[in-house]
């Protein structure tokens, strides 16, 4: 397992020789002490991606293709040994370590792909001796500042574009979950990427890594996934040299069940977007909305099937539902619980805490509440764990208006059978991603992203590629 930052193509200690402990949230124990890189060890890694910046923009697309791919065939190949490491460091499921794995590969493979289609343009000019382009480069250093909750999947949602682009990059990864992305870099020597094209500096100050990024002119786009509130600090941060940011911040996603919906397939639904990683993703279904002729049939099945959740280590075979990532998160979750019961809502099944044997106390029971209303903080915040408020509604209108009124806009779902209303429902929602009755929409091909206060941007699809490139505009004079 490597656990020392990673620059110009080698892995080595922090230049101030401290580590941080990174633990297991099912148990407590340390998996490994990692390498605490601070500014200094933020300026070296941007110094190597800058020095690499050159060789690696020069390359054709073909060629910088050839060790995107091979990364993620390494990948796959060694996709029990990543799974374990990432369910370790996260506390998902080994199964949804195992999706993560492949997923966290895609981008890898599209984006090797997509780096041969980066088209320029030939527009007509009005004088006939000119000729007008547009030539698209990559636009220098990229940095990306990754979450703990897919701790293999937003390093190469962000690593694949920028590579592919033709830009050189330097990660920060989460401090909960740096190893998984030192397993990426490892493999990275293994596919034949040469020597700065990518660096990762974990380390456990934030902010100061990132002010290098913000500081050093060589770095021209910063990529962002996590809250809100850093996302926010971030854009002022920015403000200082211009620098692009894109920004996938955190959702409040509402699934719509309407009468006329298949409900076996809208209950299946809700427990894979719901409870996957306890919760914990920002795509996570985070209210329910349910039209009041099918919320009984489907609070009565939902809350049995999510009942018997198997909650546990995710390593531990049958889990199901993993812990929270650290006290803090189920604080929140239990203060979300707490808050819904006492002004009047009801815990169909679930609420609280559950013991595992040989575990530490970070476990939630999967929670279904009823009765929810819009004052309740459920219903208002990204809640982030295990957690399904239920809330009825009338019409169609209704549960628009009540999807619409949030500050997110990220992800949200609906289910029904009737074609209209998919068509009327998808154009009224102000979301990033509408899932038809659909719970996992997110893929390498489709853009990924959020409107309001869950980002600016887009991560993969076409679009995911034209965040690391600058526009150039060729007026050339080709005659008198
Ligand atoms: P977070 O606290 O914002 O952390 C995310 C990353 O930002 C980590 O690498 C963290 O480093 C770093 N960070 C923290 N403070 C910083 C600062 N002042 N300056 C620069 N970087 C800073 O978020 P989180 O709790 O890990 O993740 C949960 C949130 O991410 C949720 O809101 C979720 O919805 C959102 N999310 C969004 C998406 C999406 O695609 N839209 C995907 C996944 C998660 P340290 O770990 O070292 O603090």
């Amino acid at each position: 397992m490597q656990s020392r930052l990673f620059a110009h193509g080698t892995f080595r200690d922090a230049g101030n020789s401290r580590k941080f402990e990174v633990r297991n949230p099912a148990n407590g124990s340390v998996i490994a002490p990692v390498a605490d890189g601070g500014p200094d060890d933020a300026h070296a890694a941007v110094d190597a991606a800058a020095a690499a910046f050159p060789s690696w923009r020069a390359l054709t697309a073909l060629e910088r293709a050839r060790p995107l791919r091979r990364l993620a065939e390494l990948m796959l190949r060694d996709a029990e040994r990543l799974a374990d490491l990432c369910s370790q460091e996260c506390g998902k499921p080994l199964a949804e370590a195992r999706t993560e794995v492949a997923y966290a590969a895609s981008f890898l493979e599209w984006f090797a792909e997509e780096g041969r289609r980066v088209y320029g343009e030939t527009i007509p000019a009005s004088d006939p001796a000119k000729r007008l382009m547009v030539l698209k480069r990559p636009c220098g250093v990229a940095a990306a500042i990754t979450p703990w909750n897919f701790p293999l999947a937003m390093v190469t949602r962000k690593m694949g574009p920028a590579l592919a682009a033709g830009c050189t990059q330097v990660v920060k990864p989460a401090e909960q979950t740096p190893l998984s992305a030192l397993a990426i870099a490892e493999l990275s020597v293994e596919a034949g990427l040469p020597a700065g094209v990518l660096n990762v500096v974990p380390g456990s100050g934030a902010a100061a890594i990132a002010g290098v990024f913000f500081e050093r002119p060589e770095v021209r786009h910063v990529s962002f996934t996590g809250s809100t509130e850093v996302g926010k600090l971030l854009i002022r941060q920015s403000a200082d040299r211009v620098v692009r940011v894109s920004l996938e911040l955190g959702g409040h996603a509402p699934f719509i069940v309407f009468d006329d919906a298949d409900l076996d397939a809208a209950v299946a639904g809700a427990i894979a977007s719901k409870f996957r990683n306890a919760g914990q993703t920002c795509v996570c279904a985070n209210r329910f909305l349910v039209q009041r002729g099918i919320h009984d049939a489907f609070v009565e099945r939902f809350a049995a099937v999510v009942a018997a959740l198997k909650v546990g280590d995710g390593r531990a075979p049958g889990t199901q539902v993993g812990p929270l990532i650290d006290d803090a998160g189920l604080a929140k979750a239990e203060a979300h619980v707490a808050d819904a019961i006492a002004q009047g809502a009801r815990a169909a099944t679930g609420g609280r805490r559950v013991r595992v044997d040989g575990c530490a106390d970070r476990f939630l029971e999967p929670t279904v509440l009823v009765g929810v209303t819009p004052a309740m903080r459920c219903f208002r915040e990204e809640t982030f764990g295990p957690v399904a408020p239920v809330c009825a509604f009338d019409r169609e209108e209704d549960a628009v208006r009540m999807a619409n009124d949030t500050p997110y806009g990220l992800a949200a779902y609906v289910w029904t059978r009737d074609g209209a209303r998919i068509m009327h429902v998808s154009e009224a929602l102000d979301y990033g991603i509408v899932g038809v009755n659909d719970a996992l929409p997110a893929v390498a091909q489709a853009p990924f992203g959020g409107v309001k206060q869950s980002g600016l941007g887009r991560e993969g699809g076409r679009q995911g590629i034209e965040e690391y490139l600058d526009l150039r505009y060729v007026s050339w004079r080709i005659g008198k």
